[in-house]
């Protein structure tokens, strides 16, 4: 449900966004609940009740490839069903109306090209392509969904997404903190900015910054403007004002 009150929030933000010649946004995984794709650090429901963020990591690939494969297995088959929300429609619109130069996200689900967005910045990677751990070797998804191991060198087959204790896609980071450095506003969606080193850019950016979130986050206080509530909800209240 969207507040009356926040309605000035949402003109001035839409103001920035037309005034902005160049604005970043970036988003998390608050981006797919409404889509149906748990993020991490909600409460509700985690399977098993084992801490994502454990199973998700280089030393669970390493020491328990069995609890490494069949989380990840999971999460390929349950997204398989999963599509898009008005949200991410209304940021591929954006893009398309210019309003958007740059998206980058932290989500490996794909849902923002589903959505029709262009040049997303996956900064995490995609959990849609598989490569081998050891020798980084392309791979098959249904390789991986029958636990096959690599075909070249029989090391272990992994989703192409970026651990916990990993580094980032060099390529990838640099060209966010080109982005970042050029905005004039950034505008950052559904996360909840604990994980490094994505949470820096907030705070390496001159522009204007706003924050759409569930709820306040630790760095709410870096922000110009931060808006309470679900991602999509509020999303499409601001492209209601951009019409206006
Ligand atoms: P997180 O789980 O740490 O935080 C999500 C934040 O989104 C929370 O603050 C929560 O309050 C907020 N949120 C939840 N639903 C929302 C909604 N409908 N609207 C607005 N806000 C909402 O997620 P994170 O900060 O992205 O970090 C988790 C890491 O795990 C990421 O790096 C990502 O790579 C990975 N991850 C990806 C996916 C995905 O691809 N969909 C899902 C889970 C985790
Ligand atoms: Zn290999």
């Amino acid at each position: 449900m969207i507040l009356h009150s926040e309605q000035p929030n949402f003109e001035r933000l839409a103001d920035w966004l037309k005034e902005s010649r160049y604005t970043m946004v970036l988003t998390g995984a608050g981006m797919s609940t409404e889509s149906g794709v748990p993020d991490f650090r909600s409460k509700n429901g985690w399977w098993q009740n084992i801490d994502p963020r454990t199973v998700a990591a280089v030393a669970a690939l390493q020491e328990n490839y069995p609890l490494f494969h069949e989380f990840y297995s999971r999460r390929i088959k349950g997204l398989e069903q999963v599509k898009p929300h008005q949200g991410h429609y209304v940021l591929s619109d954006w893009q398309r109306r210019g309003l958007i130069q740059t998206l980058a996200t932290q989500n490996v689900d794909g849902l923002h090209q589903h959505a029709g967005s262009l040049d997303v910045f996956e900064l995490h990677g995609s959990i849609h392509s598989v490569r081998c751990h050891d020798c980084e070797a392309p791979a098959e998804k249904t390789d991986f969904l029958q636990g096959i191991p690599c075909r070249y060198c029989s090391g272990p087959l992994r989703p192409d997404v970026v651990l916990f204790g990993e580094m980032l896609p060099e390529d990838v980071w640099n060209a966010a903190l080109a982005a970042v450095s050029r905005a004039e506003l950034l505008l950052v969606i559904g996360t909840s900015l604990q994980v490094y080193p994505v949470n820096q850019l907030p705070a390496l950016t001159l522009g204007r910054v706003a924050i759409l979130n569930a709820e306040p986050t630790e760095m709410d206080s870096l922000f110009d403007l931060a808006i309470h509530g679900q991602a999509g909800n509020l999303l499409q209240a601001i492209d209601q004002v951009l019409s206006m």
